[in-house]
């Protein structure tokens, strides 16, 4: 019988692309998924470090899995992603009963590394690489599926060369380096071809696609494009409904890119820009290369280039420095711009950035970053909710992710990204098929959807995962 693997993910959604690609390398090297923990032979960990909480969990799970290791011979650890990238051999040191450890340029490695453990070798590959090899992966195992059918993950660059004062991710990912628009298309079209019908490509500044090779005129010579060029030529795949991209840069949104958002069918009417902060003073303490001005008037061509588009963003409270005044102004940005929502967070210290060597006096009290942090998603929900209450009697089309936290419920996301729960959804349906819906309710999370119709046009149900049972309501 095939070993098993199983992989537990933490962080944003580049890890769980990641994951992914991992499970697609595994089974073709001939291992089975397996559900959990308990079936696993092969455990992997694939870790985040934004948050110092993320990398303390990873601590606590490999303590508790020296029992999970013992309790059957042969079992194989694996620690990747960015904790790995960072701390490399040190985390091996401190766990014995960890086999290997692989940073995040070297995911092809890891059916080799899983080889070598099984023959008792323990090591770490965390070299970083400026080569275009890692884009270099077999095509997804047609067992790999995907969290939700009819949506694929695209990586279309890796790495960052902007260093904010608070973010490890140009450590932890490297610099910067742009796949060539061709293994790009091909990967997209061999999805749509599969059943896919929602794209969403993925990069960590990812709308800086391609600009070095642009600004050095040697697109040609790197096979890549413009942003905005890649997305016309995704955008034109038959059988594509609908195209997105995360997470993107608020100072590569260039006019050509603002246009298309204008033009284009299938790129949905939801921009995720991360604004940080309101205030041009910390602005400028985060590097992060624009003023509230700057990012509000880019904010307004985008509406201007598509009405209905919906802005969301990410938010910093208590960043060294960060006075009363400077919390107003992230207040009133978010007002100005109208963010329909924010991912919000409390600064905290990630060694090895700028901004974790600010001057003691400088460090806002972390009862003043709660307080500033309850207020500010105060805000938000207010925000929120007014804007799906704006949406009541209007029609939309989901694209149906599985059942919702409600019995009886189907649950979406329109076009905007919001989710959509539908209460009188027919008892068999499939995951990736599209709905249409009339906004019914307003909640501060979430739509409710009266059902129009279903059209699973573009979905090959012969291709998707799974079926859904909707349960009775309780
Ligand atoms: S742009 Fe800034 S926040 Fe985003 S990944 Fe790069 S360094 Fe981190």
């Amino acid at each position: 019988m095939a070993r098993r693997f199983h992989i537990r993910t933490y962080g944003c959604q580049m890890n769980v692309h990641d994951s992914q690609k991992l499970t697609s390398l595994l089974l073709h090297a001939g291992l089975e998924e397996g559900p959990d923990d308990e079936t696993a032979d092969v455990l992997v960990i694939n870790t985040c470090s934004i948050r110092e909480k993320a990398e303390n969990r990873l601590y606590s799970d490999l303590g508790e899995l020296r029992a999970w290791k013992q309790a059957r011979p042969g079992r194989v650890i694996g620690v990747g992603g960015c904790v790995a990238q960072q701390e490399g051999d040190t985390v091996l040191r401190r766990f014995g009963h960890l086999d290997f450890v692989f940073g995040t340029h070297n995911l092809r490695l890891v059916p080799a590394l899983v080889a070598a453990a099984e023959g008792g070798e323990r090591s770490a590959r965390t070299e970083e690489s400026r080569s275009l090899e890692r884009f270099d992966l077999p095509r997804r195992h047609p067992d790999a599926g995907s969290d939700t059918p009819g949506r694929a993950f695209v990586t279309v660059m890796e790495g960052c060369d902007m260093f904010c004062s608070f973010c490890i991710v140009p450590t932890t990912r490297g610099r910067e380096i742009s796949r060539p628009a061709a293994g790009i298309l091909e990967e997209a079209r061999a999805l749509v071809e599969a059943g896919v019908t929602e794209l969403t490509l993925l990069g960590q500044t990812v709308n800086a696609y391609g600009r070095h090779d642009v600004r050095r005129g040697r697109t040609a010579a790197a096979g890549t494009l413009p942003f905005a060029e890649l997305l016309r030529e995704l955008d034109r795949i038959p059988g594509l409904r609908r195209l997105r991209y995360t997470s993107p840069h608020p100072i590569f949104f260039d006019d050509e890119l603002v246009r298309a958002h204008g033009e284009l069918e299938h790129l949905c009417p939801h921009v995720h820009l991360p604004a940080q902060s309101g205030s041009d003073r910390v602005l400028e303490r985060m590097r992060r290369r624009y003023t509230a001005a700057q990012l509000i008037e880019r904010a307004a061509a985008l509406r201007r280039a598509r009405p209905d588009l919906v802005l969301t963003t990410d938010l910093i409270v208590g960043h060294p420095g960060e006075s009363d005044a400077d919390f107003e102004a992230t207040l009133r940005l978010v007002r100005e711009v109208g963010f329909v929502d924010a991912y919000s967070f409390k600064y905290s210290p990630r060694p090895g950035t700028a901004a974790a060597e600010a001057a003691p006096d400088e460090r806002v009290e972390p009862a003043l970053a709660q307080e500033r942090l309850e207020r500010l998603q105060a805000l938000q929900r207010d925000q929120t909710l007014a804007y799906h209450r704006s949406r009541v009697g209007q029609k939309t089309t989901l694209h149906l992710e599985g059942e919702s936290r409600r019995p009886g419920q189907v649950r979406g996301r329109d076009p905007q990204h919001r989710v959509v729960n539908v209460a009188d959804a027919p008892g068999r349906l499939q995951a990736g098929e599209y709905l249409e819906v009339e906004i019914v309710e307003a909640t501060p999370h979430s739509l409710i959807g009266a059902l129009i119709g279903a059209t699973p046009g573009g979905v090959r149900p012969d291709r998707l995962d799974r079926t859904l049972q909707i349960l009775p309501a309780s």
